[in-house]
C-alpha cells in the first residue's frame, strides 16, 4: 500500500512536467488571448487528473476566470490561485539548473496550481476520495494587476466556504506560511496652485510644490513602525519651469496597516488632508486597495492543523506576518480563516531570477494533501 506522502514523491517528475506544460503557456495579465489559452491547458490539466470540468466566468477585457469543484463533503475547502503572470510573452527562458526551475510564474504561482492539484489527485488516489470534503479552486486571470475583474467572485466563492487556502509562494528563507499581511492604500494627491513669474510676481503666485512639500513631510510623518503603519511618496512631480511658480504638483501615496481599525483611521487621515498654503487645492483619489489579512484565533488553528501535518511529513513549519498583499487579504477581510503560501519553496517573484526549488515540489504538495485530511477530519 503506498503511503500518501511517498506517493507525491514518487510522481515528481509528472508534478514538473505539468508544471512545464503551465508555464509554456504563458500567461501575461494584459494579454486576454494568451491568459485564456493558459486556462485551457490549466483546465485540461483537471480534466486529465480529476476528471472536472470548469465553470467559466467570462471576461471582456480580462482573461476568463475558472472555478472546478471537487467533493460533496461538509467541510468547504477554497483553494485561491490565479494563473496570471507579470511577464510578456518570451521575455524569461524556461530553464532547469542545479535542483531549480526558472520561468515566468513558475514561483509565483503556477507551482503553487499544480501542488494543490496534485494534493487533491493523491487523496483521491491514495485514500480513495475526499471523504469530508468539499474543494472549490477558484483560479482567477488578473491578480498582478490587482485582481479588479475577479475580486466580487473572489469574495462571493470565499463565503460559501469555511476556510481558504492560497498557494501563493512561501516566504523566503524560511518557507513559512503567511497568516497575516498588511492592507495596502494607494492614493493619489493633486495640489493646485497658482502660477507667476518667480521674478517680478513672486508674491502674486500659489506654489502647488511648496505645498505638496507640506503634505508630503505630513503623510510620511503618519508612518508609526511600532504598530507596523507605514506611508510611502513613491513618485512626485509638479511644476513647469525654472523661473515659474507652480500652479500644480502631485505625488502617489502608498501606505500599509496591519489592522482593519488602523486602514480606517488611515483612510480617514489621507482623505481630510487640508491645504496649509492659502489659496492652495488639493484632491485625494484613491482607498483601500487591500484589506489587511489578520491573524484571528480562526487563523492560527488553522496554522496549527497546517504545522502538524508538516510534522506528518517530516518538517517544522513557521508562521510570519508580510507587507506585501495577495487576494487572500479579500476572503480575511471577510472574516474567513485564510493562510496563504501554501505555493512552492523558491525566489525572485517578478524578477529575473524567479525559481523554483524542484525537491519542493512533492513536499509542499503533501503539506497541501495532509492538511486537508486534517480538515475533514474536523
Ligand atoms: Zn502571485
Amino acid at each position: 500500500m503506498t503511503i500518501l506522502k511517498d506517493y507525491f514523491f514518487t510522481k515528481k517528475e509528472e508534478l514538473k512536467e505539468d508544471l512545464l506544460t503551465l508555464t509554456r503557456a504563458e500567461s501575461p495579465t494584459p494579454d486576454k488571448q494568451m491568459v485564456d489559452e493558459c486556462g485551457q491547458v490549466l483546465a485540461g490539466l483537471f480534466k486529465q487528473h480529476l476528471g472536472v470540468e470548469p465553470e467559466v466566468f467570462k471576461q471582456d477585457v480580462q482573461g476568463d476566470h475558472l472555478k472546478f469543484k471537487i467533493g460533496k463533503g461538509k467541510k468547504k475547502v477554497l483553494i485561491l490561485v490565479h494563473f496570471d503572470t507579470v511577464w510578456d510573452a518570451g521575455r524569461l527562458p524556461i530553464v532547469e539548473k542545479e535542483g531549480k526551475l526558472y520561468g515566468p510564474g513558475v514561483f509565483d504561482m503556477k507551482s503553487g496550481i499544480i501542488q494543490a492539484l496534485w494534493a487533491v489527485k493523491g487523496l483521491v488516489e491514495v485514500e480513495g476520495g475526499l471523504e469530508g470534503l468539499e474543494i472549490t479552486f477558484l483560479c482567477t486571470s488578473d491578480e498582478e494587476i490587482g485582481s479588479v475583474s475577479s475580486r466580487d467572485l473572489i469574495e462571493e466563492t470565499a463565503k460559501m466556504c469555511d476556510v481558504v487556502l492560497v498557494t501563493e509562494a512561501p516566504v523566503h528563507g524560511s518557507g513559512a506560511l503567511k497568516t497575516s499581511r498588511n492592507g495596502v492604500g494607494i492614493y493619489e494627491l493633486t495640489v493646485k496652485g497658482h502660477s507667476s513669474h518667480a521674478g517680478s510676481h513672486h508674491a502674486d503666485g500659489i506654489s502647488a510644490v511648496k505645498e505638496l512639500a507640506h503634505q508630503i513631510i505630513k503623510l510620511e510623518g503618519m508612518t508609526d513602525y511600532s504598530i507596523g503603519t507605514t506611508v510611502n511618496i513613491g513618485v512626485i512631480e509638479g511644476g513647469t519651469r525654472l523661473n515659474v511658480v507652480p500652479d500644480s504638483a502631485r505625488c502617489t501615496i502608498d501606505f500599509r496597516v496591519k489592522t482593519k481599525e488602523e486602514g480606517e483611521r488611515m483612510v480617514k487621515a489621507v482623505e481630510s488632508l487640508e491645504p496649509l498654503t492659502e489659496g492652495a487645492k488639493i484632491e485625494v483619489e484613491g482607498g483601500l486597495n487591500r484589506p489587511p489579512m489578520e491573524r484571528t484565533e480562526a487563523t492560527a488553528h488553522l496554522f496549527g492543523l497546517a504545522r502538524d501535518a508538516a510534522r506528518e511529513i517530516g518538517f517544522e513549519l513557521e508562521e510570519a506576518h508580510i507587507g506585501g498583499g495577495s487576494d487572500g487579504n479579500f476572503t480575511a477581510g471577510l472574516g474567513i480563516p485564510t493562510i496563504d503560501g501554501f505555493g512552492c519553496y523558491g525566489d525572485g517573484a517578478h524578477a529575473e531570477h524567479e525559481h523554483i526549488v524542484l525537491d519542493e515540489l512533492p513536499k509542499r504538495a503533501a503539506l497541501i494533501a495532509y492538511l486537508l485530511k486534517r480538515l475533514a477530519a474536523e
